[in-house]
């Protein structure tokens, strides 16, 4: 089955120049959800996880599966305003202007092993403002994890620190 089928191009969206990759129909189809999971869990190796990390929104349909596999906890990282508990902050660069997530102070013990996944990695900015919060908490990352990577965009050199892996490059 090639996964790539299920990923549609999507031109211009969400802004002008900027080509999508909406994961839709790989969620719609069963088999491509189910060999998706297992394929981005067998990325992970033996390292013991503890939390699973997702970030808003589209890293929140495989994080949780990957966290049932693994016996690990699962961590929301979100948008400013959503948590409703005590939390930390993180602002990073975009092209225009900035953004911010934030993430539950009780989310992450120190010393806990922790594999921060989400749908693309693009520039690599949000995953590194991910990987600063979960090093305020005192988490050591084992796998920056994503489902699709757009090596043109060289978000690994941004994350030149931590082990990246991906399953789908583009
Ligand atoms: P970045 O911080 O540039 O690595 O962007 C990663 C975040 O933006 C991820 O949460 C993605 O869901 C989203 N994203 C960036 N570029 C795309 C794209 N071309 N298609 C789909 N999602 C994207």
């Amino acid at each position: 089955m090639d996964l790539k089928s299920f990923i549609r191009d999507i031109d211009d969206f969400p802004q002008q120049g900027v080509t999508f990759k909406d994961i839709i129909p790989l969620l719609l189809d069963a088999n491509a959800m189910r060999k998706t999971s297992k394929m981005l869990f067998d990325m992970i190796g033996e390292t013991k996880i503890d939390k699973v990390i997702g970030m808003e929104s589209r890293g929140f349909f495989f994080a949780p599966l990957l966290a049932d596999k693994l016996n690990a906890g699962f961590v929301p990282v979100r948008k400013p305003g959503k948590l409703p508990f005590e939390k930390i902050s993180h602002a990073y660069g975009l092209e225009y202007g900035t953004d911010i997530l934030e993430m539950h102070t009780d989310s992450i013990l120190r010393g806990e092993k922790v594999l921060i996944h989400d749908d693309v990695l693009a520039t690599g900015g949000t995953a590194a403002a991910v990987c600063k919060l979960v090093e305020q908490l005192g988490g050591e990352i084992v796998q920056c994890n994503f489902l699709i990577e757009l090596e043109f965009l060289k978000g690994r050199e941004k994350l030149s620190d931590y082990n990246v892996r991906s399953l789908l490059k583009y």
